[in-house]
């Protein structure tokens, strides 16, 4: 577990889709778009309910290999205007981002989602981070997160833990997403927090060197 070293900066990654931003109406619009244009059913509500992993694994569902980068790249092309409007950031959020930057940290974003449309969910609901890293997913989060120098990696998704893991940084886990505080800490989570409303005050304690606790 990486422990932050006295005077190390402050580095702290977050998940973007069910960590900071409740995506889902934007996404479930914008499936519903992709089978209107295709003519394939898509189950949009079911969808939404497992967001985390590649794009193109909830499309395989759908679609046949051969037409899963053709309609990805729809899906992205469409994003900006059917997803982006219509997601909020989740309870929390802005005061987390916050409160890393407040007492002189980095913020960084490392989401599967792709770069450049995660860039315009956090301009459009005016987030502000450090860095932003796109179309990462599990253990490709833990060489993004290890090479921004984050000691703390903050997701709603198991793949999130494999990532946090393997950049050696501590789970923090919010039960925002497709996952239980329970199904979260039996993965290995080092934090499992309700919502990022609870984040500031865990931040705090945790670089006062207080024990990590879970809820
Ligand atoms: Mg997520």
């Amino acid at each position: 577990m990486a422990d932050l070293a006295p005077g190390a900066p402050l580095t702290v990654g977050f998940d973007l889709d069910m960590t900071l931003l409740d995506t889902r109406p934007g996404i479930k619009a914008t499936y519903d778009a992709i089978a209107a244009e295709t003519g394939v059913w898509i189950d949009s509500a079911l969808a939404v309910t497992r967001l985390g992993p590649p794009l193109e694994v909830e499309l395989a569902h759908w679609f046949p290999e051969e037409r899963i980068t053709e309609v990805a790249d729809r899906y992205r092309a469409m994003y900006p205007h059917t997803a982006v409007p219509a997601c909020l950031p989740l309870p929390g959020a802005r005061e987390a981002v916050e409160a890393v930057r407040a007492r002189g940290g980095r913020a960084v974003v490392v989401t599967g989602k792709h770069g450049p449309n995660a860039r315009l969910h956090l301009d459009h609901v005016g987030i502000g981070v450090d860095a932003l890293a796109g179309s990462v997913w599990a253990q490709e989060k833990g060489a993004v997160l290890r090479a921004e120098g984050a000691s703390v990696y903050v997701g709603d998704h198991l793949g999130d833990i494999t990532g946090a893991r393997a950049a050696d940084a501590l789970a923090v886990a919010v039960a925002t997403g497709p996952f239980g505080a329970e199904a979260l800490r039996e993965a290995g989570a080092d934090v499992v927090l309700d919502d990022l409303t609870a984040f500031p005050e865990w931040l705090e304690s945790h670089l006062l060197g207080e024990p990590t606790r879970s809820r």
